[in-house]
């Protein structure tokens, strides 16, 4: 359950909850309407997103179909900034952080979250309503340690919203300041379409009453997903899961992966962990002709490719994107040793 108490006890003077009704809201429990309550008000008051949503209100959309799954593209120019993001350390270090709080915009309002995160909207949406989820203190984007919070997080917006990661070397465009994104629920294709994705190129890991993990290699992307209602049972394959992929890369950082998190009452959370090689693939460095501004994150894997530049929404195709996809997710050598790493473990 989120907590409203502590909101006046901090100062957060530039980020200020001052909607009542979504206060109250957020006080009952009902985060997922407060949330969207927010939206709704700053859409009209903060110029900066009233514009995104706008401009997002005009993006166009193409479909391509491969076996039993689509991927679309989203020609979204406003998504350029954070396409062409530097995440290197010097970058990092020589720019102001646009998550901490202290750095928002006045007009940017937002929610206290379990004492320690804010809900803020993100004024260059790729979703209809789409968040920003900020630790309000600044350190580095990692998934160890705060994976329990992506599940509360998910939980707690399920009504309206699923809750995305990115890794800090796999599509966060602040790997420095610990963040999670929320955006409409079932808007990305492997939402719509997880059953008929699964049941053609699933693997069973572990199947119980209690638990389903699946192994996924579509031909464009590589996955693992948990599903569950018990929530420490999920944060067990998860850890066994990370130290495999740790054991992978065999350095000291986190490995590259996207997740997203989704929560129903009924069968309680589905977790699909997008295993990585890479973040860009070569095609982003290339010059000229084979060049596409493509820097594929978790919604991307998830099915909307994000593309802020003309020539590349209507240039990419099926062959360019099964090249692209086949760059940047984990080998299946690779996928292979980690589905039975996890069986074993789970095994025993
Ligand atoms: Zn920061």
């Amino acid at each position: 359950m989120a907590s409203y108490k502590h909101y006046k006890e901090e100062n957060f003077n530039k980020v200020l909850f001052d909607y009542p009704e979504a206060g109250s809201l957020f006080k009952s429990g009902a985060v997922a309407d407060a949330a969207k309550l927010l939206f709704e008000k700053q859409k009209h008051e903060w110029p900066l997103l009233k514009k995104g949503t706008q401009s997002l209100a005009d993006t166009k959309f193409r479909e391509i179909n491969f076996n039993g799954f689509k991927i679309k593209l989203q020609y979204n120019p406003n998504r350029i900034t954070s396409t062409q993001a530097k995440t290197d350390n010097k970058s990092i270090k020589e720019r102001e952080c646009f998550l901490c709080y202290s750095n928002l915009p006045p007009e940017q309002k937002g929610i206290l979250y379990e004492h320690e995160y804010l809900i803020v909207c993100n004024p260059f949406p790729i979703f209809d309503e789409h968040f920003t989820l900020p630790n309000i203190n600044h350190f580095p984007q990692a998934i160890k340690g705060h994976f329990r919070k992506l599940l509360n997080f998910s939980k707690d917006l399920s009504k309206h919203y699923s809750v995305f990661y990115n890794g800090p070397k796999c599509g966060a465009s602040a790997p420095d300041h610990l963040h999670f994104q929320a955006g409409s629920k079932n808007f990305l294709p492997v939402e719509q379409g997880f059953e008929t994705i699964k049941g053609l190129y699933g693997e069973d890991i572990l199947s119980n009453i209690n638990i389903e993990v699946t192994g996924v290699n579509d031909g464009l992307r590589r996955f693992i997903s948990i599903e569950s209602i018990n929530d420490k049972l999920i944060i067990n394959v998860f850890e066994l899961l990370y130290g495999l992929l740790q054991n992978l890369i065999n350095r000291n950082e986190e490995p590259p992966l996207n997740i997203i998190a989704g929560y129903e009452e009924e069968r309680g959370w589905r977790i699909i962990i997008f295993l990585r090689s890479k973040h860009r693939p070569s095609r982003f460095f290339a010059r000229e002709d084979s060049n596409i501004l493509f820097s594929p994150g978790v919604v991307d894997m998830g099915g909307v490719c994000i593309l802020p530049r003309e020539k590349d929404f209507k240039n990419l195709n099926k062959e360019i994107l099964n090249e692209i996809f086949n760059e940047v997710v984990l080998g299946k050598e690779y996928f292979d040793y980690i589905k039975s790493g996890l069986r074993k473990r789970l095994d025993s």
